[in-house]
């Protein structure tokens, strides 16, 4: 995997951007409250590692990520707060977790007696810490009923020599809509699941960004911080208010690699689709959608100067062209997403346009595109 330093098109983050979010994060809290970012995704197309530090500094108390080989990086990055990972993790994995101190998810009983044979035979030297998870209505993972969990909370003290019971949670399908209808149906049923559970583990968890934004935490005791961590609203443009500000870290920028006049009637890009109305200024942005520039932002507009600049033509993969206000030199900086002038390109403009949310725009920025830091 290549990231493209002698290229000038980046992903510029703003640390202290994060780290106020973060720190606006933990205040709204009760100060008893975990707070754990979720590092997803190497944070969200962020940089895990760099989120990971920003966030210990600004109060988070652990973290959260998809898979084990996420949880591992930080590990080996030297980041010792808490991990969660919020995927089901193969059991044969399991001595890898409990040797690193890094806590998964389970959503079912068998998988508790798997993972503890495998425990048994490496001869794992500290307990696998497990959360379990629940489905109050997400339909993902996790167990269905308060009878299955019973029968999983009876197997889990059988094995508590090898593994034990850390964390339990679920996971909101609507907490980012307007409506609460659906809401409250699965915060109902995490109750009546609560109620077989004598012994609360540690952490009980049900919020992510929107959940701690918008609905009470539901008698939890940490949060699951993504997408806000980063300052981007998880409901979009739905719920606007807010407790506290969020601020946007990330910035795309790229620069003009070659400018020329075409005069009325030329074509521009695959297919032929663009034909200039008159003699036009054209740039060529070095980017595409091998970076995550997606082809259908056909027709978008990026900034450059303060003045907005239409996508021309199709975006190819690593290039794409765009119709300038005048002549401008090579080198000029190109605004994909962040401010030019009085102009500001979010990550939902880019998603409303092609139908998409702003989680997916972020993410989706892919990693050849060098990460710098301020
Ligand atoms: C991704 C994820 C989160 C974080 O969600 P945001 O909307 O980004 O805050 C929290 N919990 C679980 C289980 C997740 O999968």
């Amino acid at each position: 995997m290549v990231v493209a330093m002698m290229r000038n098109s980046q992903v510029l983050i703003d640390q202290q951007a994060i780290f106020s979010n973060i720190k606006n994060a933990r205040e709204n809290l009760e100060a008893d409250s975990d707070l754990f970012v979720v590092l997803k995704a190497d944070g969200y197309g962020h940089g895990a590692v760099q989120v990971a530090k920003i966030a210990q500094s600004a109060g988070a108390t652990g973290f959260c990520v998809a898979m084990l080989d996420e949880a591992m990086e930080l590990r080996e990055a030297g980041i010792i707060l808490p991990i969660l990972v919020l995927g089901i993790t193969d059991a044969q994995w399991a001595p890898v977790a409990a040797d690193n101190n890094i806590s998964l998810t389970i959503s079912s009983s068998d998988w508790l007696k798997q993972a503890a044979e495998v425990l048994f035979v490496t001869k794992a030297s500290t307990k696998l810490k497990i959360h379990v998870a629940l489905d109050t209505g997400m339909g993902r993972i996790g167990f269905q009923t308060p009878q299955e969990l019973a029968e999983a909370l009876t197997t889990l003290k059988s094995l508590s020599k090898n593994i034990e019971f850390e964390g339990i949670f679920t996971h909101f399908a609507t907490a980012d809509e307007k409506k609460d209808d659906y809401f409250q149906q699965q915060y109902d049923k995490f109750n009546a699941f609560m109620e077989v559970v004598s012994d609360r583990p540690k952490y009980v968890h049900v919020a992510n960004s929107a959940t701690s934004l918008w609905h009470k935490i539901c008698g939890g005791n940490m949060i699951r911080l993504g997408i806000a961590a980063y300052g981007l609203n998880p409901s979009q443009r739905e719920i606007t208010e807010l407790p506290y500000d969020l601020k946007p870290a990330l910035t795309l920028t790229s620069s003009l690699v070659h400018v020329k006049m075409v005069t009325k009637g030329t074509h521009i890009g695959y297919g032929a689709t663009y034909e200039a109305q008159k003699d036009e200024w054209i740039g060529t942005v070095p980017m595409g959608y091998a970076d995550g520039i997606a082809r259908k932002l056909q027709g978008f507009d990026v900034l450059v100067n303060g003045h907005k600049c239409e996508i021309v033509g199709r975006v190819c993969m690593d290039q794409f062209m765009i119709r300038l206000d005048r002549k401008y030199d090579v080198g000029t900086s190109v605004v994909i997403i962040g401010k030019s002038g009085e102009l500001q390109n979010t990550a939902e403009d880019i998603a409303d346009y092609i139908g998409t949310i702003n989680y997916e725009v972020i993410c989706g920025l892919q990693p050849r595109i060098k990460r710098v830091y301020f």
